[in-house]
């Protein structure tokens, strides 16, 4: 079994400035960190870290950042498609953090968006019956539905964790099979017809209800540094848990995931605060 994930990656920025520049201002800053993101790459990353064989499906621009997003890449245990470089800058997520604990971040999703559902179609080729597509909510609401159609044609099982959220993705929840939201996505979209609902509740835990199962796990007690990332790791080691056991999403799948998010929050960043693959091994063995 295999998981493909359609979606963005990033490269994301991280500078220290003084205060969030007002219209017209020059200012000095200082850069403090350079990582992959997006949360199609996020995920993807630790889903494949946790040994599940993973294509993730975005779009790299030719420029450098491009081939500094190819080298990264390449340490994980991931096969990026497609393989051609797009005619644009790669998508980049500066975020700003203000002395006073305050940020503002700027996002671009031009690569993301030059991404054809003709060029997904043709990495989606050799996926069969009983694969994964998961999907975040990075792309239109047309191209996120014609995609979970070509799943569902293609008997795939269609995961979706509409993160950013749009409120007409309240139209796809016929073609979802499983759905990951936070709360807020949670009001917002009222995800029904689907047969494995997880809601997850920040620190508190997160919620599963299945035809025949109804349960609620604790968060794993954790010093929080940085909560950025939880989500994306909490979906892809609950994934990865229950595929790995040839299970449905379960109680123990989100014991696994409600851990491995404790991981996260407990360090600054995002991509570096990530489990590493013998921390996620150790984890999906307990
Ligand atoms: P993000 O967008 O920040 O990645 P999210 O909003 O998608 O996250 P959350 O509901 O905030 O997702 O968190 C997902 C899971 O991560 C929770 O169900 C919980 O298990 C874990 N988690 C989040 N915050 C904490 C925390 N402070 N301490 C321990 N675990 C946490």
């Amino acid at each position: 079994m295999r998981v493909y994930v359609t979606g963005n990656i990033t490269v994301d920025e991280t500078w220290a400035i003084s205060d969030i520049p007002k219209k017209g201002s020059s200012i000095h800053g200082n850069k403090i960190s350079q990582d992959i993101g997006g949360k199609g790459a996020n995920q993807a990353i630790l889903i494949a870290r946790c040994g599940i064989e993973t294509t993730l499906i975005a779009a790299v621009g030719n420029d450098s950042n491009g081939s500094w997003i190819r080298e990264q890449i390449h340490a994980e245990p991931l096969r990026l498609l497609p393989e051609k470089l797009f005619p644009c800058h790669s998508d980049t997520s500066i975020i700003f953090n203000s002395e006073d604990g305050d940020n503002a971040i700027v996002t671009t999703t031009v690569a993301a968006d030059s991404l054809s559902l003709a060029e997904i179609t043709q990495a989606l080729n050799g996926a069969q019956p009983g694969d994964v597509l998961l999907q975040q909510g990075n792309f239109s609401v047309e191209k996120t539905r014609s995609l979970f159609e070509l799943a569902k044609a293609k008997g795939m099982i269609a995961i979706f964790n509409p993160s950013p959220v749009k409120p007409e993705f309240a139209q796809l929840w016929p073609l979802v099979d499983i759905a990951v939201l936070n709360e807020h996505e949670a009001d917002l979209l009222k995800p029904t017809d689907v047969n494995t609902l997880v809601i997850t509740h920040g620190s508190q835990g997160a919620s599963l209800k299945t035809p025949d199962n109804h349960q609620f796990c604790a968060a794993t007690p954790a010093q929080a540094v940085d909560t950025t990332g939880a989500g994306d790791t909490f979906l892809a080691v609950m994934l990865a848990s229950a595929l790995r056991r040839q299970s449905e999403i379960d109680e123990l799948a989100l014991t696994h995931a409600s851990k491995a998010a404790a991981i996260t929050v407990s360090r600054p960043g995002t991509y570096s605060a990530f489990p590493n693959t013998a921390e996620l091994n150790a984890l999906l063995e307990s």
